[in-house]
């Protein structure tokens, strides 16, 4: 795998000192201080976590406007007490950046939580699908990844080794108007969870000591109290911390930060633009007909249509030959067209369902090749939303810290869009936490991270990067700029 590594990763990361961004995304007054303060005598106990008398109750409503006028004009909280003896951070999302994040802080004998939303199992945007009785099995957001950093490839080796996951040897190629396919070198090794991403996710985490994993759990509230951040599910407590990661994006995160006390971090936070990209699962009795003479294949990158930019066959996918019922195929639309067909994804009217699956249905067939109406009808079918499915901008640095108020940010945004910026970003964010722990307590300021980073538009396709599959030089452009590493 060595051959298609670039060299990112062997270095760390030094700590950026916080540059004047030369176009300021919101123009704020300076942040005022407020001073937690608090020595490593007086540990705070369950009794002194904040109640609704020591509170201070908010003046805002939830509305957009109201976040954006509380993230900016919040205070910034500044934790000065030493950090407990056995410090624990909090980690706020089990996607692969939360759950990487959490195992290399173990690595350097950090305890974590990991808090996390999912009620059928971790992975965040590493969601599969299963339906019973028919045991139909469907990756429904990431698909496959590739590696191109060697930290990353020494951590696949691991998963390979462990059986966790395999390579996908199956044809992918590209998909033109009319079934016209071009297959894709298969020289840069393709990867899948053994039983989809899902439970890759679950696994990782499933043999560690100093991790412990909460979930279903939607934290929806931060607050700094004496000395420690605590964190608290509408209301009821979730424990104290020394440092909280935030390793989700996107609206929960945005209000989750607009009254947190970190201002630097939530601007940060709110710069991030997502698009939004319908899936749609279905599963045919029979394989997809093909025009004569085509190439069976089972995943492509569809060109040309609005409403597919991908379809895989998750049954070919993940258990080939062994497969002997229906075959389940993952499809996704464009980010353009889920940006002009979006409606709140908790609660997608049917008449929406409906004329998306028609859609795609419709934008596979042309695909293909096949002539109008000679699809076969679908025995299953759903539809779904990814409303915040992927970063369209990037401030192109691993991860974000704010010593000052001991909260990171780690997440797949932070260096691109796909699995492998994800698992760095964790990986990256822990690092420097278990650093700052160790070292940087008493002078913090030489721990800010990307506080102020600019960001730049992402390049790939409508899924995500792909890095070696085809070449993307204004990815690569963006990590070398984006790092500042210590040789
Ligand atoms: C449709 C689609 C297709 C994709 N295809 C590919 C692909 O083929 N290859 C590839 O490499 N990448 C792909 N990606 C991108 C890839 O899935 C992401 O880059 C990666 O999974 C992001 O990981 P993350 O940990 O940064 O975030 P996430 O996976 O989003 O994890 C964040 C987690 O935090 C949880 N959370 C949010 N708020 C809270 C809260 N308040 N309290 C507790 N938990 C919370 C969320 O529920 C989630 O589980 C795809 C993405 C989409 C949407």
């Amino acid at each position: 795998m060595a051959g298609f590594l670039l060299s990112l990763s062997s270095s760390f990361l030094r700590p950026l000192n916080p540059q004047k961004p030369s176009k300021p995304a919101f123009s704020h007054k300076p942040h005022k201080v407020l001073t937690i303060t608090c020595n490593s005598q007086s540990k705070p106990t369950k009794t002194q976590r904040p109640t609704s008398k020591n509170r201070k109750r908010s003046p805002y409503g939830t509305s957009r406007r109201s976040i954006l006028k509380k993230t900016l004009t919040q205070e910034q909280v500044r934790f000065t007490s030493s950090v407990s003896d056995d410090p624990h951070v909090g980690i706020i999302g089990g996607g692969m950046a939360g759950l990487l994040c959490a195992l290399s802080l173990e690595k350097r004998g950090v305890r974590s939580t990991v808090f996390d939303t999912g009620m059928h199992g971790l992975g965040g945007r590493m969601g599969t699908r299963v339906i019973d009785p028919q045991q139909l099995v469907f990756d429904h957001a990431a698909q496959f990844f590739t590696v191109s950093d060697s930290k990353f490839a020494k951590l696949v080796d691991g998963w390979l080794e462990k059986g966790l996951i395999q390579q996908w040897k199956g044809v992918v190629g590209v998909l033109e108007m009319g079934g016209q396919f071009t297959q894709l070198p298969s020289s840069l090794p393709r990867f899948i969870g053994v039983d989809g991403m899902r439970p890759l996710a679950d696994s990782l985490i499933s043999q560690t000591s100093l991790v412990d994993v909460v979930r279903p759990c939607w934290i929806s509230k931060l607050e700094p109290f004496n000395g420690m951040w605590h964190l608290s599910e509408n209301g009821k407590p979730r424990g104290q911390f020394d440092v909280i990661v935030i390793a989700h994006n996107g609206k929960c995160a945005n209000r989750l930060l607009a009254s947190s006390g970190l201002p630097l971090v939530a601007r940060q936070m709110k710069r991030l633009e997502l698009s939004s990209i319908w899936a749609l699962l279905a599963a045919f009795e029979d394989p997809l007909p093909l025009r004569d003479g085509a190439v069976t294949f089972e995943g492509a990158f569809v060109k040309g249509f609005d409403s597919v930019s991908w379809m895989a066959n998750n049954t070919m996918k993940l258990l080939g030959s062994r497969s002997n019922g229906a075959h389940c195929w993952t499809f996704f639309s464009t980010a353009a067209y889920g940006k002009r067909n979006k409606v709140p994804q908790e609660n997608i009217p049917t008449a929406t369902a409906e004329k998306v699956k028609a859609s795609m249905l419709q934008g596979v067939e042309a695909a293909l090749g096949l002539s109008k109406g000679s699809l076969p009808k679908p025995v299953y079918t759903r539809v779904q939303l990814w409303g915040a499915a992927l970063p369209t901008n990037t401030p192109g640095i691993p991860c974000i810290f704010d010593p000052h108020g001991r909260a990171g940010i780690c997440g797949d945004w932070l260096l691109g869009s796909n699995l492998e910026s994800a698992a760095l970003s964790g990986m990256a964010l822990a690092d420097h936490i278990a650093d700052y722990l160790q070292t940087g307590v008493a002078s913090p300021d030489n721990f800010a991270v990307g506080l102020e980073k600019e960001f730049q538009p992402i390049s790939g396709h409508d899924i995500g990067q792909f890095p070696g599959l085809e070449s993307s030089p204004q990815h690569t452009l963006i990590l070398e700029k984006g790092y500042q590493l210590v040789t």
